[in-house]
C-alpha cells in the first residue's frame, strides 16, 4: 500500500541517480568494437590475406541527430569511453526506476478519495 510523501521528500530512485550523478564525470551513449581493417594501398597484403588486416582498433560507434558516427579511439580514449558508456547506462537504468515509482505514486494517487476543487482554490 503507497504511503503519502511529504513533498519534500525524494522519491527513492531519484535519491539513488542523483547519488550516482554526482560520483560521475564522463557519460555517453554508444558501443565500442574492436575491429581489424583493410588499409587504402591497393598493393597490400591486407587485402588478401585476413590475418593481415590492420589493428585491432577500438571503434566508437554511437547515434548523433540519427545518424551513425564512428571514432577510433586510442588505449586511454576507449579506457575513459567504457566509463562513460557504464555510467550512461546506469543513468539510464535509475532512470527507468524513477520513471516507475513516480508512475506508481501519480497513479496511487488517483485512488484516494479526490479533493474537490473547491478545496483546491482555497489552499491558494
Ligand atoms: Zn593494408
Amino acid at each position: 500500500m503507497p504511503t503519502r510523501r511529504p513533498a519534500r521528500r525524494l522519491l527513492p530512485a531519484a535519491r539513488r541517480l542523483r547519488a550516482a550523478v554526482a560520483r560521475m564525470d564522463l557519460a555517453c551513449a554508444g558501443t565500442i568494437y574492436v575491429r581489424t581493417r583493410t588499409c587504402g594501398k591497393r598493393t597490400c597484403r591486407c587485402h588478401e590475406d585476413p590475418s593481415a588486416r590492420h589493428g585491432p582498433y577500438a571503434e566508437w560507434t554511437r547515434v548523433r541527430e540519427g545518424r551513425l558516427v564512428h571514432s577510433t579511439l586510442s588505449a586511454e580514449q576507449t579506457e575513459r569511453v567504457t566509463a562513460a558508456i557504464g555510467n550512461y547506462r546506469e543513468i539510464r537504468r535509475l532512470l527507468a526506476r524513477w520513471e516507475r515509482e513516480t508512475e506508481e505514486v501519480i497513479l496511487s494517487g488517483r485512488r484516494r478519495k479526490p479533493r474537490s476543487v473547491k478545496q483546491i482554490n482555497s489552499r491558494k
